[in-house]
């Protein structure tokens, strides 16, 4: 059950040490939720380490303190550490830092499959992300947001909700938002440098865009990446589903990653269908209409097990 923003705010002040982690392969939300926070505790003079299980995709790395997000093996900590699990359903999803945690956990999430798994919990899922989560604390709170956790937060806000384009953005989504810019958010800097790709990667947007597979009468879009196409894309191929998903027709967009033999990462968004649901067949999870989860079968198997899901469920 969720504490109050004034318990959560007790939290905060009980403790002088901080852990602060997010989900594996971070997005702009799990990295601006841990950059936002990380700014604001590291000017209450708290000490604290942010730390994700994961190689953080160079495009993050314009925002202040990003170079500052260590791999777990770089972490130690005892049971005076509060772990802040941010943009996370369970300890599942922190790969590795689940196994560093000291003591307590406070968990602040915006997933309808959230496990309820923390010590202390903030978890509101309609709330289109876990930055904007944190800009209302900050607000209830009355914090000073300054210009640099206001890019962080409004980075967050804004990657989880397509810049405000998804279903998720409500009035109050694009009110922290503009909060955010009041305190010295730059909208147009965060999305030049989450825009601003390589040419090998536009390149390779291509030999992408060849592969791309068509299901269900043309309602369903889907890519694999196999470990060829990879070699195009390199590992953070995130991007990729936003494209297909925009296909005239198409309800449901997947694609399915290959990350070891028996090993296949799934990525899913809908227009109707509830892909939570789907996603939750194989044991992940995330909202209804962006969702994902791993399955341990080879690529080709795991490609044919989401389209027969997918198919039932439209
Ligand atoms: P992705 O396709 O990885 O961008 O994930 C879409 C949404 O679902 C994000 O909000 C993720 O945090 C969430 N998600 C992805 N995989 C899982 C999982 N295995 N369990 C719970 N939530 C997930
Ligand atoms: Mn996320
Ligand atoms: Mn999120």
């Amino acid at each position: 059950m969720n504490s109050t923003a004034q318990e959560i705010r007790a939290v905060f002040e009980q403790y002088d040490h901080m852990m602060l982690t997010a989900h594996v392969s971070p997005d702009g939300d799990a990295i601006g939720s841990i950059l936002g926070l990380y700014g604001w505790l590291a000017g209450q003079g708290k000490k604290v380490i942010a730390v994700i299980d994961d190689d953080i995709d160079d495009k993050f790395l314009f925002l202040p303190h990003a170079d500052q997000i260590c791999h777990p093996d770089a972490v130690h900590v005892d049971p005076s550490w509060l772990t802040v699990v941010l943009d996370a359903t369970d300890l599942g999803r922190i790969g590795r830092v689940a196994g560093l945690i000291p003591g307590k956990v406070l968990n602040i999430d915006h997933h309808i499959s959230n496990a309820h798994f923390a010590d202390w919990e903030y978890v509101l899922p309609s709330y289109a992300a876990t930055g904007e989560i944190l800009t209302a604390l900050f607000q209830e709170w009355q914090a000073h947001i300054d210009p640099a956790m206001a890019d962080s937060l409004y980075m967050a806000i804004a990657t989880d909700c397509g810049f405000f384009k998804f279903s998720n953005t409500t009035g109050h989504t694009l009110r922290m938002a503009a909060q955010l810019v009041d305190a010295g958010a730059r909208p147009n800097i965060i999305s030049e440098h989450l825009e601003a790709q390589p040419l090998v990667k536009l390149r390779a947007l291509s030999e992408v865009l060849r592969h791309i597979e068509l299901f269900g009468d043309n309602t369903v879009a889907g890519l694999a990446f196999s470990p060829e196409l990879l070699k195009y894309t390199g590992e953070h191929t995130g991007t990729y589903i936003d494209y297909i998903r925009t296909i005239q027709g198409v309800d449901v967009a997947f694609t399915v990653k290959y990350v070891r033999e028996a090993e296949t990462r799934v990525s899913l968004r809908s227009k109707t269908v509830d892909v939570n649901a789907i996603a939750g067949v194989f044991g992940g999870g995330g909202h209804v209409r962006a969702a994902g989860c791993t399955i341990a079968r080879p690529l080709q198997d795991a490609k044919n097990m989401v389209v027969k899901e997918i198919l039932k469920a439209l």
